[in-house]
């Protein structure tokens, strides 16, 4: 069984970094801009965890797909640039982390050009993918990137590989397709400025879970989409953990790392 991959390759492993810092803890609940501490936790992000999770990637030539929310970028520039610089992927994840469910009118549309102007200005290039904040889609988003020329968006659930969605008026967009299984944030949760108290995975818990979800989708030959936030990640622990894991996947003959643009204009031009 060969999977769906052209060529030798049997199973393509997309890691995507959505660089959130504290912007969804400060969608959820506004006070978190005048809380320092729980602040200061997102703020990591980008400050700490993005540096190591660049050079983790660096040393394994891997290029990833990073999903940054303007209200980051306006505060992180510098650390946009960075990712830019290094080959990876600078894609569309909302302004200030809204869900487009959320929005009304106009505002998901102006979300999205503000959005984009921002990574434009910093970058030169239009980002071409999106991940909606929370992955929650409203009826309109589709309809609204196909209208912007984005290739793909990465917020259903629908299947284990890249398959092709309506975006109106004959138009489709590719779907690079992710799941909370393998999204770092219902493992780790403990932030009681949003009101997640649970008790939060061990590192080794979640190394299980990832890693038999790669070892089922590389059997399978489909592919392997990772959502990781660096302030969630990059801390101590879990951070040697996606190294465990990235090292491991690679043992594995003819798996692909790839940025999620790049799999979604082959996909594209093949479907
Ligand atoms: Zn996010």
């Amino acid at each position: 069984m060969a999977g769906i991959w052209p060529g030798e390759t049997r199973c393509v492993v997309m890691l995507g970094f959505d660089v959130d810092g504290p912007s969804a803890m400060i969608r959820r609940n506004p006070q978190v801009e005048h809380m320092p501490s729980a602040r200061s936790m997102g703020e990591f992000g980008p400050t700490v965890a993005l540096p190591r999770i660049l050079a983790l990637l660096a040393e394994r030539a891997i290029h990833a797909s990073f999903y940054i929310p303007g209200w980051v970028a306006e505060r992180w520039p510098g650390a946009v640039e960075q990712i830019h610089a290094a080959g990876h992927e600078i894609a569309h994840h909302g302004y200030l982390h809204e869900p487009p469910a959320t929005l009304e009118g106009d505002e998901e549309a102006n979300v999205l050009d503000r959005g984009s102007e921002i990574l434009e200005r910093l970058t030169g290039e239009r980002p071409l993918g999106y991940r909606s904040p929370s992955w929650e889609l409203s009826p309109r988003s589709l309809r609204l990137l196909a209208d912007r020329g984005f290739v793909y968006d990465s917020s259903l659930m629908g299947d284990d590989a890249p398959y092709m969605v309506d975006a109106g008026d004959g138009r489709r967009l590719v779907e690079i397709p992710v799941h909370w299984s393998l999204d770092d944030a219902p493992y780790y949760p403990f932030n009681p400025a949003t009101g997640r108290t649970e008790v939060m995975a061990s590192p080794a818990q979640v190394f299980d879970t990832w890693f038999s979800a790669f070892e089922e989708i590389y059997m399978r030959g489909r592919a392997y989409t990772l959502t990781l936030h660096p302030w969630i990640s990059g801390r101590a622990g879990r951070l040697s953990m996606l190294e465990r894991l990235i090292d491991q996947m690679r043992r594995f003959e003819h798996v692909e790392f790839a940025r999620a643009i790049d799999v979604a204009r082959a996909f594209a031009a093949q479907a």
